[in-house]
């Protein structure tokens, strides 16, 4: 017999059993809201007599969802290496195999020996791929290995049905279970008394990001001098596991760099290389394309940099420009992002700051170069006129704008997106990423207001940049000289060149 001497019933599983995980709550953060429900289970786990003669029953299972990368795992991980108990690893996709009734031996298999050395924890990752919606057994498809797959993916669903069930309280293992897709889970397993707890474990907010970064910095050497926090407000959306790869990444590039520990320059090169990615050799632009370059970035940065200084305007300031192409990109503008919250009711006079960062670009192209002004400031452009439209339009800021006519098919079914996630390059959040209604009855008056909002703005920039010609032409030099400069530079030049033209000279 071929198979003979193979047991396929014994689970990888086997390899991850574990006198302890060795990880502690302490090494999660930004999901407190779980790590307190879940407390509950180490106390359980660490004394189950205490609860059966109680008569305090423990959950069945737990279903942590949530996105990729935030710690599910982890915290499974951590409730057994709180209580000291071993651990019994297997991702869903590890049972779904062709051979016929191997996925349920190893699931009777995998539950065995969590019993056997119990109190445990069993974890089963990607469950979704074991537990997807069953097809009913009438859809049979013409293909043969098609239906053998799926006939066998539920047989090893049903037997990890029939461990659920027959699981007795009290017998001191806990079942826990992740998925970022629960909508795909078959209803079966979400019934009472199977999955009778379900967790959800939410990305990191900018706190959360923070404490995540100082976990994963205390295990490499990091500068003193190095600023978290900005990191952790200005990654948006990142994950646990895309945070840990960050500080990997710069750990990297300090030992490529000989450094003593990271610096904050490493970590600005592992942003860049995680977002846009490594320094792309071989592409010139030439020193006239460089300078057109650096000129639209300036212009971007130090308009960001003067309404802050100038009009107490609430706006997101320029923390970084490096003119070093990457990837896709040729350059890269990154931003100090406000708090989380500032987003939520932006006010107009904000929006229109915003408005003129993003018209900066051309704005210092026409103060150094007068009319002949090129393609470098263009994506700027864009942006500005797609926020113009929205304030006017899906936000409706402009009196007495007033939107006629039906309300468009999008605005029913608007969600709440929230703040853009991404980072590059992007200077503002996203409510909805539909486009704004162009087809409805003030077509030509939106059409007319957009192109008056955007001249009376880019006027405005214009002329805040001329009265700082000094302070644009220095830090373009100095762009161009080093390739990158900071924010804290852009200031310093902004001190050392106090404004030319006199206020009495300007309207
Ligand atoms: P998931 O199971 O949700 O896909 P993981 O738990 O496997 O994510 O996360 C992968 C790695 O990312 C972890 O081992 C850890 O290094 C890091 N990580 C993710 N989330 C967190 C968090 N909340 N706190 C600390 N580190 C985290």
């Amino acid at each position: 017999d071929l198979w003979q001497g193979i047991d396929f019933s014994r689970s990888k599983a086997e390899a991850r059993v574990d006198g302890s995980t060795g990880v502690k709550f302490g090494d999660v953060a930004g999901i407190d809201e779980a790590v307190e429900e879940l407390q509950e289970l180490v106390r359980y786990l660490k004394n189950p007599e205490l609860f059966d003669k109680m008569g305090i029953k423990p959950p069945h299972g737990v279903l942590l969802e949530g996105p990729p990368g935030c710690g599910k795992t982890l915290v499974a991980k951590a409730i057994a290496g709180e209580a000291g108990v071993p651990f019994y690893q297997m991702a869903g996709s590890e049972f779904v195999e062709v051979l016929v009734g191997v996925g349920s031996a190893r699931v009777r298999d995998l539950f065995k020996r969590a019993k056997v050395n119990k109190p445990s924890v069993v974890f089963i990752d990607e469950i979704d791929a074991l537990a997807t919606k069953r097809q009913g057994i009438f859809k049979e498809s013409k293909d043969h290995l098609y239906n053998a797959a799926t006939q066998e993916r539920e047989t090893t669903l049903n037997q990890l049905l029939i461990e659920l069930d027959g699981f007795d309280t009290g017998k001191g293992v806990i079942f826990l279970a992740a998925t970022n897709r629960k909508d795909l889970l078959d209803p079966a397993l979400l019934r009472p008394g199977r999955f009778d707890r379900k967790i959800r474990i939410r990305p990191p907010g900018a706190k959360g990001r923070h404490d995540i970064l100082k976990i994963h910095a205390s295990k490499v050497k990091m500068s003193e001098s190095v600023d978290l926090s900005s990191y952790a407000r200005n990654l948006p959306g990142w994950s646990g596991a895309r945070l840990a790869q960050l500080v990997q990444e710069a750990a990297l590039v300090a030992v490529r760099k000989r450094h003593n520990s990271i610096l904050q320059s490493d970590l600005d090169d592992a942003v860049d290389r995680l977002t846009v990615g490594p320094k792309r050799v071989g592409i010139d632009l030439g020193y006239q394309g460089q300078c057109r370059r650096a000129t639209t970035e300036v212009g971007v940065a130090l308009t960001s940099h003067l309404l802050r200084r100038y009009e107490h305007a609430i706006v997101e300031f320029c923390d970084r420009i490096s003119i070093v192409p990457r990837g896709q990109t040729l350059s890269q503008l990154v931003f100090h992002r406000l708090d989380d919250e500032s987003y939520m009711f932006e006010r107009r006079p904000q929006l229109l700051h915003r408005l003129q960062v993003l018209l900066g670009g051309r704005a210092a192209e026409e103060v150094i170069y007068g009319r002949d002004t090129s393609k470098a400031s263009v994506d700027y452009l864009a942006d500005a006129s797609w926020l113009a439209r929205k304030i006017l339009t899906i936000w409706n800021l402009e009196n007495p704008m007033v939107i006629h006519g039906e309300p468009p098919p999008w605005k029913k079914s608007v969600k709440f997106v929230g703040p853009r996630l991404d980072f590059e390059g992007s200077l503002y959040d996203d409510y909805n990423l539909i486009e704004p209604p162009l087809n409805f009855k003030m077509d030509d008056q939106i059409a007319q207001r957009t192109e008056e909002l955007i001249g009376d703005m880019y006027r405005k920039t214009v002329s805040l940049l001329k009265r700082h010609h000094a302070a644009l032409l220095k830090t373009i030099k100095v762009l161009l000289d080093q390739e990158e400069i900071s924010g804290e530079e852009i200031e310093f030049i902004l001190n050392k060149y106090p404004p030319q033209t006199p206020l009495y000279l300007l309207e």
